[in-house]
């Protein structure tokens, strides 16, 4: 395979949809863990344990220039060979994880009952209210997270890896591919919706499959103005998790002036303090009020 030209999508899902190949490739992230960061032939051969060495050559060499790179004669994994590794260790690929549904802390944003319930079903985090049946947060969370994540805690981690990825987002950077997304506001729900806004900010990467439609207020969590806002008066905003936000995800919180203006303004409540920010499509913040 020639290593200077991209391989279609359809090939590299089939490199990796092989046992010896995808045992070849884990073999590699677990030495590159633990600072071997290349494999001579032999040891590859060994650990992965395939004793037919044109069998094991075989496929080796179908990775090689996409997943695996040859340095002299030793093998390593290429940054595709890593990130395919990190989908295969999250458990992307095929692996199916049960856990049993939990109550967590917090108000439904809709009925206002300490229901809520966390679950986890086809790859899709959810917390929702038992109560009124509305999802108030939901987002896929891969496998190997909740497996790796199930004895500590799990909301915590479900919390960070949400809000990174809406941080990313809010800023023009797709956080599945790192490409440039689109921003803009619409009426569309998405299904079920996240909040119970009435507007939502549209996020639609220009290179990869993403797209999402959020409440502004919960894409302005980790903006600085809200996290120094909060943290001025004693809060570390990290201490809630993103569904005890009613601001964030409520309609009550949110001004639409559109389709005049395109603008939204947001109003963040805290002890007897209120900051308002105006966002305009592009997610410029084109004003800021504080009472
Ligand atoms: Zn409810
Ligand atoms: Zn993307």
């Amino acid at each position: 395979m020639p290593s200077d030209e991209p391989i279609p999508p359809e090939d590299a899902f089939e490199l990796v949809g092989n046992d010896i190949r995808a045992s070849i490739i884990q073999t590699l992230q677990e030495g590159f863990k633990n600072g071997e960061r290349k494999m001579s032939y032999s040891s590859l051969k060994s650990r992965v344990g395939v004793r037919d060495s044109g069998r094991f050559n075989y496929h080796l060499q179908q990775l090689v220039g996409y997943f695996v790179e040859k340095d002299q004669a030793a093998y390593r994994l290429s940054y595709a060979g890593r990130k395919a590794a990190s989908a295969i260790a999250g458990g992307t690929y095929n692996e199916t994880v049960e856990l049993e549904s939990r109550s967590v802390n917090g108000a439904c944003l809709n009925c206002g009952d300490d229901a809520l319930e966390l679950t986890y079903n086809d790859v899709e985090f959810d917390i929702s209210c038992t109560n009124c049946e509305t999802s108030i947060v939901h987002m896929p969370f891969p496998p190997g997270a909740i497996a790796s994540h199930r004895d500590g805690d799990l909301e915590a981690a479900f919390d960070r890896w949400a809000r990174s990825w809406n941080m990313l987002s809010s800023t023009g950077v797709c956080p599945e591919c790192g490409g440039r997304m689109e921003m803009g506001f619409a009426e569309e729900q998405g299904d079920p919706a996240i909040g119970n806004v009435d507007v939502r900010c549209t996020l639609n990467c220009t290179q990869c499959w993403m797209s999402g439609y959020l409440p502004v207020g919960c894409l302005l969590l980790e903006h600085p103005l809200v996290v120094s806002f909060y943290w001025n008066r004693g809060y570390d905003i990290r201490s809630s998790f993103i569904w005890e936000f009613e601001w964030a995800l409520s309609k009550e919180y949110q001004e639409v002036h559109r389709p005049e203006k395109d603008l939204i303004k947001i109003s963040v409540p805290l002890d007897d303090d209120e900051l308002q920010i105006t966002v305009d499509e592009s997610f410029e913040v084109v004003n800021t009020d504080k009472r």
